[in-house]
């Protein structure tokens, strides 16, 4: 396996709309391993998230997997996921991005969704999800679109580098903060 690079924001792949994965090209070893690399990836860089066009590729991938004070989520991989929205209520909460390092902001998301999508073995798979689990997977379907979560934020006002939101605006009954 291998760490691959993370591209950062003004990286045109950040904003390109990714392809569709046939079964035929999950199945290939070289889409098989490249999930093993993503998943390493998120980990090497304590993300909860990462999607495909973050590390170069554009496929409709991501991967997803947290055990932190915001929520314990399995490690979940979403080929080609399509989203409905449950609960058209927005929470407002912080969020970073591997792709935009040290920085985080308050982004409005929905409060619930479903998610169908093919797992990495090329079977149907139905997610539901609500809260920090949702959030997380809508960061990662804008990444998949083409959109940053700077995209989605009301306004800047709450735009914050890391050191100075640790000092000034994490929760305490968060001491671990990351990024997707
Ligand atoms: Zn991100």
């Amino acid at each position: 396996m291998a760490i691959l690079k993370v591209c950062r924001l003004g990286h045109p792949a950040l904003r390109m709309q990714s392809q569709r994965v046939s079964k035929e090209t999950l199945a290939s070893p070289a889409v098989q391993t490249f999930i093993d690399n993503m998943m390493e990836t998120m980990v090497e860089y304590s993300g909860v998230g990462l999607a495909a066009p973050q590390v170069h590729e554009s496929l409709s991938i991501a991967v997803i997997e947290s055990r932190g004070p915001r929520g314990d989520i399995p490690m979940t991989v979403l080929v080609n996921p399509e989203v409905t929205i449950l609960d058209e209520s927005l929470m407002e909460d912080w969020e970073g991005c591997l792709s935009v390092p040290d920085f985080r902001g308050r982004v409005p998301r929905y409060a619930r969704l479903r998610v169908d999508a093919l797992d990495r073995h090329g079977n149907k798979i139905e997610v539901t999800a609500g809260n920090f689990f949702a959030r997380v997977i809508q960061h990662e379907f804008d990444h998949l679109m083409g959109k940053v979560y700077l995209d989605r934020m009301r306004d800047f006002g709450t735009l914050t580098h890391l050191a100075e939101f640790e000092r000034y605006w994490l929760p305490k009954e968060r001491r671990e903060s990351s990024s997707a």
